[in-house]
Formats: C-alpha cells, sequence, structure tokens
C-alpha cells in the first residue's frame, strides 16, 4: 500500500501487519508516515504517571498530586504522545495557521485507541466561540469526530486570553470557563470520556469535568491526543 504523509508531504510504503491482513474490519490507511511517527514520543502508563500519563513521572506526578490535595480529584487521563517539538509544530501548523487537513494526521491512531476503551457518551473540549469563528472550525472536534460520536454537552465562554498565552501561574487561577449546554438527563452510572488535544496542567479538564458533575454524571475519564 501506498499513502501520502499529510505532515510532510512524502509518500511512503506501507506493509500491513499479520493482524491487519487477517482482520475482518476494513483498514484504516495511516497518515504519517514512519519518519515523522520516529519523531513522536509514546506514552504509555508503564512509562509514566498513572493518573495522566505525564512521562518521566515514575510515580504519581505533581500535578495529579495538586489536584487531589486541593480538590480532591483524582485523575483517570490517558494520552497517545508527549509534548515536544514534533507535537508543538504540529498543533501551531493545525490550529494556529488552520490547517483543517491536519486533523487526521492521527487518526490511526485514535481509531485503535478508541476501539480498544468503551464509553457510554463522549464529549469534547469545545472552542470558545470567538476562537471558531476566527479560526473557521473547531480543531478538537474536527480532530475526533470520525473516532467517535461527539455529544456537544459544554458551551466555553471566551477567554481573558488563550491558554496559549498564559504562565503556568495563570493558568492554574483560570476560573471556570464552561457551562453544560443538555436537556437531557443522564443516568449517573454513565461511563462518559472527555477528548482533548493537548493535556497541560489539567485545569482546563478539571473545569469540564466539574460542568459535568453538575448535571449528574460521575463516572468521567479524560483522553487527550498529548500531555
Ligand atoms: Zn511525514
Ligand atoms: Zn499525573
Amino acid at each position: 500500500m501506498s499513502d501520502r504523509c499529510l505532515y510532510c508531504g512524502n509518500y511512503f510504503s506501507y506493509n500491513l501487519t499479520i493482524k491487519e491482513i487477517f482482520s475482518l474490519t476494513s483498514i484504516q490507511q495511516d497518515n504519517i508516515c514512519p519518519f515523522c511517527r520516529g519523531q513522536l514520543l509514546n506514552l504509555s502508563v508503564d512509562k509514566g504517571c498513572s493518573r495522566c500519563f505525564k512521562p518521566e513521572s515514575r510515580t504519581i506526578c505533581a500535578d495529579c498530586r495538586f489536584w487531589e490535595e486541593k480538590y480532591n480529584i483524582i485523575n483517570c487521563h490517558q494520552a497517545l504522545f508527549g509534548y515536544n517539538q514534533f507535537i508543538h509544530n504540529y498543533f501551531r501548523q493545525y490550529k494556529r495557521y488552520g490547517d483543517i487537513l491536519l486533523a487526521d494526521l492521527f487518526l490511526k491512531d485514535l481509531l485503535i485507541w478508541s476501539q480498544n476503551h468503551k464509553f457510554d457518551l463522549v464529549t469534547y473540549i469545545p472552542a470558545s466561540k470567538g476562537h471558531k469563528d476566527a479560526r473557521g472550525f473547531d480543531p478538537v472536534w474536527e480532530m475526533y469526530h470520525k473516532v467517535f460520536d461527539l455529544k456537544p454537552l459544554l458551551l466555553k465562554i471566551d477567554a481573558d486570553k488563550p491558554q496559549a498565552q498564559k504562565n503556568r501561574d495563570e493558568r492554574l487561577k483560570t476560573p471556570q470557563t464552561f457551562s453544560c449546554i443538555t436537556d437531557e438527563v443522564y443516568p449517573s452510572q454513565t461511563r462518559v470520556l472527555i477528548v482533548d488535544d493537548i493535556y497541560t496542567t489539567g485545569r482546563t479538564i478539571l473545569h469540564a469535568k466539574t460542568a459535568l458533575k453538575a448535571i449528574g454524571l460521575n463516572d468521567i475519564y479524560t483522553f487527550s491526543l498529548s500531555r
């Protein structure tokens, strides 16, 4: 099989694995070439924090300890790739320059993760109206809508300045920025997943979780492409 990398534009051949050859489901082509893939830092629970997958944290990381001590929150977060130069450049291209085609760069990885983790309800961290209008699309929705049946549950209020322009301290102190926009009543045991693009301090996810808890949802898991 031959594919073209959505990131660098190079063509690459793709060798099917034995599992894929015998698989009954259709084969998802890869949108990222082996060279670009080689620049990714794969995360897993045995290589990082058990609550959020933060790399290079042998035990529970300082961010997760902070949430537990301050708010009695035990994180249940998973992520695929460590935040490094490649991921930084990718998000600059995708979000800042608005290259919407890059939404599918990690589609295969996200589909594989979704097949191994089951939820009753999946929602996402939305862009604020101002950001969405300026960019022309919602980057998190665009990245995950082919993977999950996304239910829009959260509304983000336009903030004073974007998270990316804030330092760590300012991010931790950001007040609640989400409200819930559903009239539906879900059973409290509903297993919910919130997806986001990048997990930095965990503040955004915490606010989203708080907003969902306010409508009675308690079994909440979170996921981001990068951590
Ligand atoms: Zn490439
Ligand atoms: Zn952690």
